[in-house]
């Protein structure tokens, strides 16, 4: 009896050792395909439509007498990991639910903005009215920043990002995160 239970125990040993090593084959494959993917290098400032229509969208908010001033582009993924960190582990409020990767500006295809006052303060005042029109000039560049093809962040469900524009080309984070990016588009950009 004792024979049997040993025999058995053996048995299944046997058996899982197969299994374990038959799954460890399966792995290598696979990682490398994923890998190769994500072998595409990383964008290290933005995109040139991007920042075209950034500048586009300084000059003619200047043109009603609105100062933008563009706070934040391209972001390595350590400085993502660094803001994420803000109102988590680190001091401050929470100013992004996007960990390094996560974010368009990871791909140099998202701009941040404030205002600039009369006295030269820069702010993010959503009722500030500089030109003093009775239109809030957060919602004038909003409206600017929409026209020349921007998501705006303050649009999203959920977290709300006011300050923040973003250019997709129809990629999504996942599309980026695995190695792809947008098409050489520059011809479009001279046609604007
Ligand atoms: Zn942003």
């Amino acid at each position: 009896m004792k024979r049997i239970k040993l025999l058995l125990f053996l048995l299944a040993i046997g058996i899982s050792t197969i299994f374990i090593l038959k799954d460890n084959e399966t792995i290598p494959s696979k990682a490398t395909s994923i890998e190769q993917k994500k072998d595409v290098p990383l964008p290290t400032e933005l995109h040139p439509i991007v920042k075209e229509r950034s500048d586009q969208l300084v000059q003619q908010a200047a043109k009603i007498g609105i100062v933008v001033m563009i706070t934040d582009g391209f972001r390595s993924i350590e400085e993502q990991n660094t803001i994420y960190e803000q109102g988590r582990t680190a001091e401050g409020n929470i100013v992004t639910n996007a960990k390094g990767g996560e974010s368009y500006h990871n791909y140099g295809l998202a701009i941040d903005f404030a205002l600039e006052t009369t006295s030269g303060d820069v702010i993010w005042d959503r009722q500030y009215d500089r030109n003093q029109n009775g239109k809030s000039d957060w919602s004038e560049v909003v409206k600017i920043a929409k026209s020349l093809g921007f998501e705006w962040g303050g649009d999203w469900k959920g977290f709300k990002d006011y300050p923040h524009f973003q250019m997709d080309f129809g990629l999504t984070i996942a599309d980026l995160q695995n190695g792809e990016r947008p098409e050489d588009t520059s011809n479009v950009a001279d046609t604007q």
